[in-house]
């Protein structure tokens, strides 16, 4: 299709979208990077953040936790460990996961491992929630 780019976003269990649109937006290690069609091919590594994509004027939303993109001229194609479209999100959980975080970074004798895991929990869930949040969850 011309003037548009395939994106697609599949995980360890699913295969998340397949759609063509118009602009994609992604949180890269090195920074937010936007994609438009004809974009210069690259590769990169992706952290906890939000994905972001306009389709005939309307912007869609994904919590991403890590993974790999691949950037083409027409596509976008995003290996992530694991995502959730904004519609799918449980907030409940998230909120739980996120009270279960903080619990464990209150702790002063909390092993090293285990903080780094909260961290990254605490970090994942503010995501989701935030993600979740733009569709007014
Ligand atoms: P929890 O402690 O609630 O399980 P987690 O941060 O340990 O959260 P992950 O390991 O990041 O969860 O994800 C496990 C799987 O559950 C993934 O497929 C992820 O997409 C999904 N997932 C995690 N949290 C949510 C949520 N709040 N809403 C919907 N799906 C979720």
């Amino acid at each position: 299709m011309e003037n548009k780019i395939l994106l697609e976003i599949v995980t360890p269990e699913r295969a998340l979208i397949k759609e063509w649109v118009d602009e994609v937006t992604a949180p890269g290690t090195e920074g937010e990077f936007g994609v438009l069609p004809g974009h210069t091919p690259f590769l990169t590594t992706l952290k906890i953040g939000e994905i972001s994509y306009k389709k005939d004027n309307a912007t869609k939303y994904i919590a991403v936790s890590w993974g790999y993109a691949e950037v083409g001229p027409s596509q976008v194609t995003i290996l992530a460990e694991a995502a959730e479209i904004a519609e799918e999100i449980d907030t409940k959980r998230a909120e739980e996961a996120r009270a279960r975080a903080l619990a464990i970074l209150a702790k002063k004798d909390a092993e090293e491992s285990q903080f780094k895991l909260a961290e990254a929990t605490l970090e994942k869930t503010m995501v989701r929630m935030q993600v979740a949040g733009r569709i007014g969850k």
